[in-house]
């Protein structure tokens, strides 16, 4: 029935907008103009579900409402009217009738979801007359009482915004006088004075007695609604889930039925499968004798839904089937609210399922062999941030931690261990088998092989692209950042929190995850690609044209990287290996080295290290790409902090230290001081360095074309590219490809057999980026090294930006996101988009990837994708998210395109 046109003169009919639908009006496409719950119970009266009547305003009403300085659009109480009337009549009640009262729930329901932060009014209709005829119908005056305390709490806290408290502090003394611990114990003499009470509160705080007129109720209640659209509490929740403000709430005015109508009577929240495992099993909770509100304020606790099968097995069985309809309906996994009024069973709710990542990969391969969605379905329903968790360890859901600190969430997954403050105690302790986690102030290079060695790291400072949070997403290890609230004692190994002393081998877990920081050991959920992750993601790359490589600097991370399905290293940075320890007292000593010769002497004992290592990366990787980076870092990366040598020193001359081992520290710090630089970002490092010290890039790649070589004599099938960072100038290009060609030539004649090998480069400086078409006319391949063209771009040095600056900016909407963890495709995109096309034009069919954190990002693949790149390139442990990002990637382009 068309309520706008029945009862209605004809011309009105067709000049008033129709603002009001019964739910035999609308369906489940209608989000937009009913809402989420509106379109829900739509649909489900549709279905023939036994849904209590009721009629839905639209979102437009309620724009309408604030439009006009916050009154009832035209003809819209009208139409409320005229849809009430109807369920009057299908219900056989009558609002305000004494006799046989229709009582309504007046509800919000937007388009998205927005749990908890809209009002709702319940049992809306009683006044003193009502009560009376409720209480013989119902041959219970004590419900009829509860119902009518019930609904002047609610109007009087929701439509006349006084105080919650008011009413709950004379709730709790009525139940204090009567020896009573539960609200359904108060009898209906103390009912009766509680419900007078309320409505002394009412007149005293609004000045105005409360409304016997239930249409004076409905009316109040239906702005009230429209009002709560936009409190503080439903404002914040939409900044937060960038959810637009000019939606609108919908109102739903709905019939209500009541669950606490005796132990015949109940109410039940339910999953038609496992929302935490995606088993397909009816999942659920059920309250006898209980409205919604119980179940919600969690005073009793609810019984498993299979309860409600010895309860009213008939009434089990009909849920159970509407349930099967609805999932079958709506071809996905629903929560559903339903009531039962005396043996009656009432659907009130469908919506989609909120569930866990194992319960989303489960069910969505499990629908597809059901037969319920396709494939691509299937692979468009993963969050690929959802595959990302299950790749972690996890905090068992059962667990009820003690969380004693918050820091920044830097990498996902939990891992507990005994606390170490610095990175050589975290490397003795894990050799003599201890899980430890490293706590540090802030890291550094300097901690690279403790945090190798800890299951996870923990810093008082320092953003999601700090150095610890880089690093350990690298190493697919969780790591919490920018714990503040820490105070950390280096020196005597200590931190405390809030009054908790943590000490040097006290156990603790971080959750990376969350970025919590808890006190003990937890229960842990171990990782792994299970059966449904590795069907869902052969699907995915039946699907997607983006390669997926990794970054990884070591035979073990590439053995992960492949076990997850890369298909080749985007980037190996060599550096990494000079950090190592047995290395690095070398590589300082060729740092130091008086002249190129002394120099030379010492880079042929690295070489030996460098040729292993790259055996080990050429090995594992056998058949595929592997892109070896030559060193980038500014030199002084592998020297001791200047501030620390002075001290050094300055102890050691006061204490009249030996004089040769003095002389010794003095030209180290000498060293350190001559090498210092303002800037060194921007200073001597990458191309720069092999330009000044050709010697050293002549050893790395020597070690790697003799490394390829030895292995292609094995039969290895070996795929190297050599790889330059930090160009700006196609100059410094040319000068180094031709120092690096020579050596080629030089190991393929000693060692008599060649092997094919790619020359390229990483665009990482705008300059390169907007002569790319200059820049690959020499190198073979581009990858951008979208970490640094973001700071280069922007102008922001990483470290500085998000130690001090960007994190605000990223919560005062300056920027919309965090540039270093989600591409900023309109800046640093535009200048990839000139590197793509001018490089292809100088060479057409060049591999073009990406090899930045932003290689491991959903939205930023999505943007590598319309770009045309070949691959992106991310830590071993974010494979398999890149691998369903591409296809989810491929598959929009498609449809957009279609
Ligand atoms: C980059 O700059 O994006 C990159 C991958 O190199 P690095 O992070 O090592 O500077
Ligand atoms: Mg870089």
């Amino acid at each position: 029935m068309a309520v706008t046109t029945q009862a209605r003169p004809e011309s009105r009919a067709t000049t008033t907008k129709k603002w009001v639908y019964l739910f035999e009006e609308g369906n489940k496409d209608m989000r937009d103009l009913l809402g989420g719950k509106g379109a829900g119970v739509a649909e489900m009266t549709l279905a023939g579900l036994p849904v209590p009547p009721g009629f839905t305003i639209t979102t437009e009403a309620c724009n309408a409402y604030y439009a006009s300085g916050k009154k009832f659009p035209d003809g819209m109480w009208e139409q409320a009217i005229e849809a009430l009337h109807h369920v009057e009549e299908k219900t056989g009640k009558k609002l305000g009738d004494p006799k046989n009262p229709l009582l309504v729930s007046v509800r919000s329901g937007a388009k998205f979801s927005m749990p908890g932060m809209m009002d709702t009014v319940l049992n809306l209709g009683l006044n003193p007359q009502t009560l009376e005829g409720l209480a013989k119908l119902t041959d219970d005056r004590r419900f009829a009482l509860d119902a009518y305390r019930r609904f002047a709490q609610m109007f009087g806290k929701i439509v006349l915004g006084i105080e919650a408290e008011k009413f709950e502090k004379r709730l709790e003394l009525a139940k204090e006088k009567a020896k009573v611990k539960t609200d359904p114990e108060l009898k209906p003499e103390q009912l009766e004075k509680l419900v007078k009470e309320f409505k002394d509160i009412i007149l005293k705080e609004s000045g105005k007695p409360f409304p016997d007129d239930p249409l004076d109720q409905l009316r109040a209640s239906i702005e009230a609604v429209f009002s709560s659209w936009n409190n503080k509490r439903a404002t914040d929740y939409r900044n937060f889930n960038k959810i637009p403000h000019d939606l609108g709430t919908a109102v739903n005015v709905q019939t209500m039925v009541f669950g606490n109508m005796g132990n015949d009577s109940g109410t039940g929240v339910a999953f038609t499968r496992d929302p935490n495992t995606g088993a397909k099993v009816l999942y659920g909770d059920y309250l006898p004798n209980a409205q919604g509100e119980d179940v919600v304020a969690g005073i009793r606790t609810p019984q498993p839904i299979s309860s409600l099968k010895k309860q009213m097995p008939d009434v089990y069985k009909e849920f159970e089937t509407n349930a099967e309809r609805l999932e079958k309906h709506y071809r996905d996994v629903q929560d559903l609210e339903f009531t039962v009024e005396k043996r009656k069973l009432w659907m009130l709710q469908t919506r989609s399922a909120k569930r866990t990542a194992q319960a989303a990969v489960k069910i969505a391969v499990d629908m597809v062999a059901e037969k319920l969605i396709t494939e691509d379905e299937a692979v468009q329903r993963v969050e690929p941030t959802q595959v990302d968790q299950l790749l972690h360890p996890r905090i068992d859901p059962k667990a009820k931690p003690k969380v004693i600190a918050k820091g920044i969430d830097a990498s996902p997954g939990a891992a507990s261990g005994k606390a170490v403050f610095d990175a050589d105690r975290a490397e003795q302790k894990a050799k003599s088998g201890e899980a430890v986690i490293l706590v540090r102030i802030e890291t550094n290079p300097d901690d690279v092989h403790g945090m190798i060695a800890a299951k996870g790291v923990l810093t008082a400072r320092g953003g999601k692209t700090s150095h610890a949070a880089v690093v350990a997403r690298g190493m697919g290890k969780p790591c919490v950042a920018g714990a503040e609230s820490l105070k950390i004692d280096l020196e005597k190994r200590f931190f405390t929190v809030d009054g908790v002393k943590v000490k040097e081998g006290d156990l603790i877990t971080i959750n990376g995850t969350t970025g919590e920081v808890i006190l003990g050991s937890v229960p842990m959920i171990e990782p792994a690609i299970n059966k449904d992750l590795n069907q869902l993601l052969t699907w995915a790359d039946a699907r997607r044209r983006l390669g997926v490589w990794a970054n990884a600097d070591y035979p073990r991370d590439a053995k992960v990287a492949r076990s997850y399905g890369a298909e080749g290293i985007g980037l190996c940075r060599t550096e990494h290996m000079f950090m190592e320890q047995e290395r690095l007292p070398i590589v300082q000593k060729m740092i130091l080295a008086a002249d190129e010769k002394e120099r030379r002497k010492w880079l042929a004992e690295l070489l030996p290290f460098q040729r292993s290592d790259f055996v080990g990366i050429l090995k594992e990787m056998h058949g595929l790409p592997v892109i070896i980076r030559l060193i980038d870092p500014p030199l002084h990366e592998f020297l001791p902090n200047y501030d620390e040598q002075l001290v050094k020193v300055t102890t050691m001359r006061l204490k009249k230290a030996p004089k040769k081992k003095l002389e010794q520290e003095e030209a180290l710090l000498k060293a350190i001081e001559g090498m210092r630089e303002q800037n060194p970002m921007l200073g001597l490092r990458g191309i720069r360095l092999g330009l000044l010290y050709p010697e050293i890039i002549e050893m790395q790649v020597r070690a790697i074309v003799e490394a390829a070589i030895s292995l292609k004599k094995k039969n290895v099938d070996v795929k190297p590219e050599i790889m330059i960072p930090l160009v700006s100038h196609v100059n410094e290009l040319s000068r180094t490809h031709e120092t690096v060609e020579r050596v080629v030539k030089e190991v393929f004649a000693q060692l008599k057999m060649e092997i094919p090998y790619k020359f390229g480069t990483m665009i990482e400086i705008p300059r390169a980026a907007l002569t790319a078409g200059e820049i690959a006319k020499v190198a073979e391949f581009f990858s951008f090294g979208t970490n640094d063209l973001t700071q280069t771009t922007f102008g922001f040095s990483r470290d500085d930006a998000e130690g001090k600056f960007l994190l605000k900016y990223v919560e005062e909407k300056i920027l919309p996101v965090n540039p270093f963890e989600s591409l900023d495709t309109v800046g640093v995109g535009r200048l990839m988009k000139i590197a793509v096309e001018e490089g292809r034009k100088s060479r057409h069919d060049m591999e073009i990837g990406i090899c930045g954190e932003h290689g491991g990002d959903p939205a930023s693949i999505k943007f590598c994708h319309t770009l045309g790149l070949n691959y992106v390139s991310c830590s071993p442990y974010r494979v398999p998210v890149a691998r369903l990002a591409a296809a989810q990637a491929a598959m929009e382009t498609k449809e957009r395109d279609r």
